[in-house]
């Protein structure tokens, strides 16, 4: 199904919104955008979810975590950046397996079960689509989805044929 890229990204900040206020974190949204992508609006939103949910754990209070959207040569790209406590680069690699946590002290401190990005990996793999990520220890974090445009004109055809056959 098509879907807005702008609904998903609102609905991953307003999930996120009262644990960042409680820590004098600002959600600080990109403009509005039209671009739409094809793929399970319910999925995608955990995965957007779970980045801005990251970037809030691990920032100090008092921050920022910015959310922007841009279009890149086909794909939609929706980029999380925070002032946290950033990754080392031994670990970037590996933030994306299951249950890998770069410091198992503080997070388990700070809770959940590694599993977050594997899923976001999981999800955007699995809409034709990746998840990278860029870190300084001690400057802050940027992870990226990127996810295929959706082309108006091929879904309408598409649609099309599909209703075609079923009738
Ligand atoms: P869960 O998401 O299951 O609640 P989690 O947040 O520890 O637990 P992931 O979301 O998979 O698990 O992240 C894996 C590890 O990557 C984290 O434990 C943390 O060490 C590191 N990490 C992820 N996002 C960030 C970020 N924005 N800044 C710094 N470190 C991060
Ligand atoms: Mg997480």
């Amino acid at each position: 199904e098509e879907t807005s890229i702008d609904r998903i990204v609102q609905a991953a900040v307003d999930a996120n919104e009262i644990v960042a206020r409680a820590r004098d974190i600002e959600l600080v949204r990109a403009k509005k955008s039209k671009l739409r992508v094809m793929g399970d609006p319910g999925l995608l939103q955990i995965a957007v979810s779970n980045l801005i949910a990251n970037a809030v754990k691990y920032s100090p209070d008092h921050t920022r975590v910015g959310v922007g959207v841009r279009s890149a040569k086909g794909f939609v790209e929706i980029a999380v950046t925070d002032q946290g406590v950033g990754i080392p680069e031994a670990d970037l690699d590996r933030v994306f397996e299951r249950f890998y946590r770069v410091d198992p002290a503080r997070s388990r401190a700070t809770g959940g079960t590694g599993l977050g990005l594997a899923i976001v990996k999981h999800v955007v793999g699995n809409h034709g689509g990746d998840v990278r990520v860029w870190s300084q220890p001690g400057k802050g974090s940027t992870f990226t989805i990127r996810l295929p445009e959706a082309d108006p004109e091929l879904t309408t055809a598409l649609e099309e044929q599909l209703e075609e056959q079923q009738s």
